[in-house]
């Protein structure tokens, strides 16, 4: 892999870059982009709205194949989409659905699956939530004990998902389900997808330590799920599973975000208490050869792969990375902005001047961004991969 340094963006990336720039400019709403940018909370009509520009221009679902309505690109696009997207401050959508669902149900479903499933998708009137993590199978996710029992047709699902992101807002699941015994844990699983209003599906809300409704339980009390609602094969879900994450290879190493965070900071330091500090700015310079040396890492992984070469396993060095990066970043912000980083903007309004204002939500994106070293592979659970299979030890 060290042979490729260049992903060899060409001219047309580099319009592509322009054209994707100016559409953001024009046509996302700025209160949203000011929210996202922020880090406040944006609704899933505001999201929902943006996802519907994005289709119409037929930019909705990059790692969908274009026969079915996907933006068919390379993987040079999606990484300048995925940039683009992140530096630009526009909101994520229905990631669970767009990333993950779609492409599964593009790969391994039936021609009704994809005709019933994923148009709903595609005009944002379908909003998904992923089911994987159980109390207990988290980081080891094989061991989940949510069980499919068969009833002629249809499966019988019970069992409880945990830390679901969108449920609140979803109308369908797509869950991992137990439905054979099998000699191996990653054996006898299967992906079954069902409809968040059927009987015996109940979302409790889960309040995360930035004082946020991300995340929540999700209980499955005998919850009937038609034959069809079956992706693949029944028990080969582990195999699907691991095909679906490999699309998305870059995107843990956060570019984008780490590229926005430091021109935040950067910003931020120009008027708080620690502009003149050199002990800070030299954090800052390091912090900024951190992003750089991440961007390159992540351009060397996107020539690879545009040689036909697998990326690896360097893409948990992107995610542990990435994660560490951003972390640092939102913990350098919280010092530069000083004392009204502390406070919370759910208090009464405040009446402080713009520059200070903008900074409310500072404490509230720090303590979010603690998610990006759990979810997606914890970061001790990429280090052991590292230490396995890069360092051999
Ligand atoms: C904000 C957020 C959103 C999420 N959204 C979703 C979602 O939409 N759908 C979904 O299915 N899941 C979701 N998750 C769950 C996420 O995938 C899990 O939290 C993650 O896999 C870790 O599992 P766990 O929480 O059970 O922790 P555990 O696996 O119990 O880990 C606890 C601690 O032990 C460490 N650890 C575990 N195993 C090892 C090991 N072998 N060696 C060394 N250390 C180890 C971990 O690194 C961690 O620090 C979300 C999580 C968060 C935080």
């Amino acid at each position: 892999m060290t042979r490729h340094l260049d992903p060899g963006f060409t001219e047309a990336d580099e319009a592509f870059r322009s054209e994707l720039r100016a559409f953001i400019e024009a046509e996302l709403d700025p209160a949203v982009r000011d929210a996202v940018g922020r880090g406040a909370s944006v609704t899933k009509a505001q999201h929902q709205a943006w996802q519907r520009k994005l289709a119409a221009k037929g930019w909705l679902a990059p790692n969908w194949p274009k026969e079915y309505g996907g933006a068919g690109w390379n993987s040079v696009r999606r990484f300048i989409f995925d940039e683009e997207t992140a530096l630009m401050d526009t909101p994520r959508g229905n990631v669970p659905a767009i990333d993950l669902v779609g492409p599964l149900i593009c790969t391994f479903g039936t021609e009704e699956q994809k005709a019933r499933l994923l148009p709903g998708i595609l005009s944002s009137e379908d909003w998904w939530c992923q089911g994987f993590s159980e109390p207990g199978a988290g980081s080891d996710l094989a061991s989940l004990r949510t069980r499919g029992l068969r009833d002629g047709d249809d499966w019988i699902v019970t069992g409880t998902k945990l830390w679901t992101s969108h449920a609140q807002n979803a109308n369908w699941m797509f869950a991992l389900v137990r439905t054979s015994e099998h000699p191996k844990k990653q054996g006898g699983i299967s992906y079954l997808v069902f409809p968040m209003d059927s009987p015996g599906v109940s979302v409790t809300p889960i309040i995360t330590l930035g004082g946020v409704h991300a995340v929540n339980q999700v209980f499955l009390d005998e919850v009937r799920v038609p034959g069809a609602n079956l992706i693949g094969a029944e028990g080969d879900a582990w195999r699907m599973t691991g095909y679906v994450l490999g699309l998305e290879r870059l995107v843990g190493a956060g570019i984008g975000h780490s590229q926005r965070l430091l021109k935040h900071l950067r910003d931020v330091l120009k008027t708080g208490p620690l502009a003149e500090d050199r002990a800070f700015r030299d954090r800052v310079a390091a912090l900024h050869t951190d992003v750089l040396a991440l961007k390159y890492t992540a351009h060397r992984v996107l020539a690879a792969e545009m040689a036909g070469e697998p990326a690896g396993t360097v893409v948990s060095v992107l995610k542990l990375k990435g994660a560490a990066v951003q972390q640092d970043l939102a913990e350098a912000i919280m010092e530069a902005a000083g004392p009204v980083a502390a406070v919370s903007p759910r208090a009464e309004p405040l009446d402080l001047p713009a520059d200070e204002d903008a900074l409310l939500w500072t404490a509230t994106t720090y303590l979010d961004r603690r998610k990006l070293s759990i979810y997606g592979g914890s970061s001790e659970i990429q280090r052991n991969i590292i230490a396995r299979r890069i360092l051999k030890i």
